[in-house]
């Protein structure tokens, strides 16, 4: 059965825009997808590492969670990503942020991700896709850090398609 899932995408290393480009395809093997904005946001956790090029894609898929998780996490070691220290720079993250209304609390996954509530960087993307999108009853366009962004659009939706 199809399930709407909102994948968010990050990358700091390397060429990021073409990077995410090609995340995109690669998401598209797997069901259909739209894109928010591209964004450059600045770096969580270590503040020695590049600013970071975030979206968020909107896929509509048949693949369970896990499978799903399986194919993302091989995007990301295709990009070349290798793991350097927590929160610290890489090619490519690959997110699972909701798979439709499912809570899913396992060993390799949390679903929603555990800090979507809180990063800019996944909200304001999610906003593009859905500006009434609610997650557990919290309208996303009425958190605090919608007005206290700090991103900055790079390119509009249509940033993927060439
Ligand atoms: P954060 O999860 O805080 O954004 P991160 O993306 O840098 O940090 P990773 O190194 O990409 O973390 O992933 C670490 C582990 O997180 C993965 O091996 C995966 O099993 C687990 N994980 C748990 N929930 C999710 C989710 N919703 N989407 C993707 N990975 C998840
Ligand atoms: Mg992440
Ligand atoms: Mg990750």
């Amino acid at each position: 059965m199809s399930i709407v899932t909102y994948i968010g995408m990050g990358s700091n290393l390397g060429d990021s825009a073409q990077i995410l480009k090609e995340a995109v395809a690669q998401l598209a093997t797997l069901g259909t997808v739209s894109v928010s904005r591209l964004y450059q946001s600045p770096p969580m956790g270590p503040q020695d590492q590049p600013n970071y090029h975030n979206a968020v894609a909107r896929l509509v898929t048949d693949l369970e969670p896990l499978l799903l998780l399986d194919e993302l996490q091989r995007f990301e070691l295709e990009s070349g990503r290798v793991r350097l220290r927590h929160w610290g720079e890489r090619t490519l993250d690959l997110d699972i942020l909701l798979y439709g209304e499912k809570n899913i609390i396992n060993d390799r996954l949390t679903v929603p991700h555990i800090g979507i509530l809180e990063r800019d960087f996944v909200v304001i993307p999610l906003l593009d896709l859905d500006a009434e999108l609610q997650i557990n009853g919290i309208a996303l366009h009425s958190l605090d850090l919608v007005q206290q962004s700090t991103l900055t659009v790079l390119e509009g939706s249509s940033w993927a398609q060439h």
